[in-house]
């Protein structure tokens, strides 16, 4: 229970009035003569007060009434002499009922039988005295009226006590109540402060929630005490007592609190849709000051429940995906440390990502995105394994936590759910054939940190994005070092550009026709302190990953720029072939920025050709396209590197504007012996030559690949059988120094 409500456990607040069922006046007199005591009482014998009968209490001496008094603070009344033992024990007694026993409650009644002794005027008034008698009068019938007059006054002061006290408590509860955000507690809160203002225990007491909905209202119990607890979440009508339906119905159809003999019914107002209603069972009828203390409250509280469900409503929305229902990352994390806690239970997760979700979304639009979607959701809720749990971590990305028997069952269970998400989502009619790759792990009961364990599921992922996409790869303790070499390279590739470790080799470029070299590819190399050299497929990933590839890739640009220039100023006027990375194309900025430099350093923008490769240019192609436009609308040249291993269409093809294709050097190992490599270089290169392309082979290595390659028609090549890559000077002396490449 939540602390707020600490404070009101129910027992605490349960008072004594609940049991009594009629109060009697308390009246004491104070009187040394014995004579006093029995005419008083005989006076009084049939006296009632507002339906209640009198109980006397006998003092004779101002000491022994202060023992009565301090025994009995609900006295309402004093008949009290003033001369007793002293000639003032009275008006001590009085000093000591104010001031000491602080009751400024009870009245009082003085009596002298000495005239002559009457108190001044002051202390009257400064005690509060309601009357002042001297014995001869108080015959029957002045005793009577006197004591009529005081216990009125006096039931006048306890009542606007009780009320104020009861607003003090309705305050106290309400503000208390503002504090509690879930329903459910807010709920319990309303019980338990009404019982408190009731002073009732809570048996039998039900806060019920009466809802509109399309099939009109609907009451169901959000909290429930006594013997009413266990029908938490239940209709209304579980109780089975037509009589209390009845009368929520008139509560809601009236608008007002109902109170019955045995059923009080308060009815809370919190907005048009939405109302409160308390049922009490009690057997106490509810005074009519704690009836319009019980109204009080509900309106003062019903401000409190709206809060409560919209911060329901807030948190629904911070824990759930608002487009499948399911729970989201959030709740997922919560879900797994929880499930990591009870270590004997072995279970997995598979974190399950639509591929090329965003082809999906961006080529058929949101809603259908949104659909294949929730279709997933589906299908994944749809395996029947027991103690599942699944959750949607974003756009296409599924979390899925399944409990294991034993180890031996993982393989069969993922078969099982990759059997039932072979989907073909059919969206009006049409299929849409969607591929998911799943990342795994296992729990082991060394395994103590949710976001690790989710980090090495995301891990797998991965990997199975990478290498085999469509399905499900189980992480490995050998990701987990590859994951911690990638991030070490990240780590040293941040100082790399600062300390001058990167360093570009240039490749020729020959050209069949004329056997002269045309052009150069620039390949960055990276040299660290500790002298070992880096290639660029040992760090160019972890570059991309990091975002490390923008600055890097902007200083390959200029470096290699700064080269070409360098050359012409020597009389060398060459093509300067410069690889972009997919990062860095996707960039919002890089075409201002590579034109930018181009302008600064004051090439000739034709003499620079952008290297992008095949698989880059298959995905945002719209994008892709817009800024491939805007380079070769500058004057710089683009290439399409690796070409033949991204699938790319004919058709699509002829939308991109590019001036070169480079066949991939997969093709061309082989090609003198494979007569299949052989046929989809020529393709390539006839390919190329009907869409006005050129086109260029690399890693041309022998003789012989470099003849098939001129038979079939290619009009440049790059390779170890012209030249490695090799430093600028070096590649100025070769340029120096060029007779024909060829004669090598
Ligand atoms: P790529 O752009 O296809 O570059 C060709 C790769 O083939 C280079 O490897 C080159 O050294 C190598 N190569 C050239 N001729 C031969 C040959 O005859 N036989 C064989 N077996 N290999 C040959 P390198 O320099 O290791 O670069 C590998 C890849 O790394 C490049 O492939 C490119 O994708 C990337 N890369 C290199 N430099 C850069 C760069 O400056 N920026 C970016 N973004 N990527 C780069
Ligand atoms: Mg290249
Ligand atoms: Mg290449």
């Amino acid at each position: 229970m939540d602390k707020a409500l600490n404070k009101f456990v129910f027992k605490e607040v349960v008072s004594k009035k609940e049991t009594s069922v009629v109060t009697p006046w308390l009246v004491l007199i104070v009187d040394d003569e014995e004579d006093i005591h029995i005419m008083t009482k005989m006076a009084l014998d049939s006296f009632t007060f507002s339906d209640n009968p009198l109980k006397l209490l006998h003092a004779y001496s101002g000491e022994s009434a202060k023992q009565i008094l301090r025994e009995n603070p609900d006295i309402g009344c004093i008949f009290l002499d003033v001369v007793m033992e002293s000639h003032d024990a009275g008006l001590l007694l009085v000093q000591f009922i104010r001031e000491e026993l602080n009751n400024m409650n009870v009245r009082i009644i003085l009596r002298t039988g000495q005239p002559g002794y009457a108190p001044e005027m002051s202390v009257i008034k400064q005690y509060d005295i309601n009357d002042y008698r001297e014995k001869s009068d108080l015959t029957s019938n002045v005793i009577f009226s006197c004591l009529t007059t005081a216990l009125r006054s006096y039931q006048q002061i306890k009542t606007i006590e009780s009320s104020r006290k009861g607003l003090e408590m309705v305050v106290d509860a309400s503000s208390a109540l503002l504090t509690i955000r879930g329903i459910k507690q807010f709920s319990i809160g309303i019980l338990t402060h009404i019982c408190a203002l009731l002073h009732i225990k809570p048996e039998g007491i039900i806060c019920a929630n009466s809802k509109e909905t399309e099939l009109g209202k609907e009451v169901t119990i959000l909290a429930a005490a006594g013997h009413y607890s266990h029908l938490f979440n239940q209709p209304i009508t579980t109780i089975g007592k037509p009589h209390i339906e009845k009368n929520i119905e008139n509560v809601i159809s009236q608008k007002q609190s109902i109170f019955i003999q045995g059923f009080s019914f308060i009815y809370i107002p919190t907005t048009a849709s939405n109302e409160i209603i308390v049922i009490i069972e009690s057997s106490n009828t509810v005074s009519a000051l704690d009836q319009q203390l019980v109204k009080v409250f509900g309106i003062n509280i019903a401000v409190g429940f709206n809060n409560a469900s919209m911060f329901e409503h807030i948190e629904d929305l911070a824990y759930t995906d608002q487009l499948t229902n399911l729970p989201n990352r959030i709740s997922l994390m919560k879900h797994l440390s929880e499930r990591m806690l009870e270590k004997e239970n072995p279970f997995f997760l598979v974190i399950i990502d639509i591929d090329d979700f965003n082809v999906i979304n961006d080529g058929l639009g949101p809603t259908i995105g949104d659909r294949v979607i929730v279709l997933i959701s589906t299908l994944l809720s749809s395996i029947e394994i027991e103690n599942k749990y699944i959750a949607c971590l974003g756009k296409g990305t599924f979390g899925l936590i399944f409990g294991l028997e034993d180890n031996q069952q993982v393989s069969r269970t993922l078969l099982e759910i990759q059997h039932v998400l072979k989907p073909k989502v059919n969206i009006d009619n049409n299929n849409i054939l969607v591929s998911l790759s799943g990342g795994v792990n296992v729990f082991n009961q060394q395994d103590e940190d949710a976001d690790m364990f989710f980090s090495n599921a995301s891990i797998a992922l991965k990997k199975a994005k990478e290498s085999y996409r469509g399905r499900f790869c189980l992480f490995c303790e050998e990701m987990n070092a590859q994951l911690t070499a990638r991030l070490k390279t990240i780590n040293e590739l941040h100082t790399a550009l600062d300390r001058n470790e990167l360093f570009l080799l240039y490749q020729p470029q020959v050209d069949y026709k004329t056997q002269q070299i045309i052009g150069v590819e620039a390949l960055v190399r990276w040299q660290k302190n500790d002298g070992t050299l880096v290639y660029p497929l040992d760090f160019i990933e972890a570059a991309e990953d990091s975002g490390l590839i923008v600055p890097i890739g902007l200083w390959i640009l200029k470096t290699a720029i700064a080269q070409s220039l360098q050359w012409k100023s020597e009389g060398y006027n060459i093509r300067m072939a410069v690889n972009v990375s997919p990062r860095q194309m996707s960039e919002d900025d890089f075409v201002d920025k590579a034109i930018g430099v181009i302008k600064e350093l004051g090439m000739t923008p034709k003499e620079l050709e952008l290297e992008i490769t095949e698989t880059t240019a298959v995905k945002n192609t719209d994008d892709l396209i817009k800024k491939l436009t805007l380079l070769r609308h500058a004057g710089v040249q683009i290439a399409i590197d690796d070409f033949g291993t991204g699938y790319s269409s004919l058709s699509y093809l002829q939308k991109l504007p590019v001036d070169r294709l480079k066949i991939d050097g997969s093709f061309i190992r082989n090609i003198d012996t494979s007569e299949e490599d052989a046929c989809i270089a020529e393709m390539i290169i006839n390919m190329g030559h009907k869409l006005n392309l050129e086109v260029i082979a690399e890693c041309v290595e022998t003789h012989l690949h470099q003849k098939v390659l001129i038979e079939l028609g290619c009009d440049e090549a790059q390779g170890y059988l012209y030249e490695k890559p090799i430093t600028g000077d070096a590649l100025a002396l070769m340029l120096k120094n060029q007779v024909s490449i060829f004669s090598k």
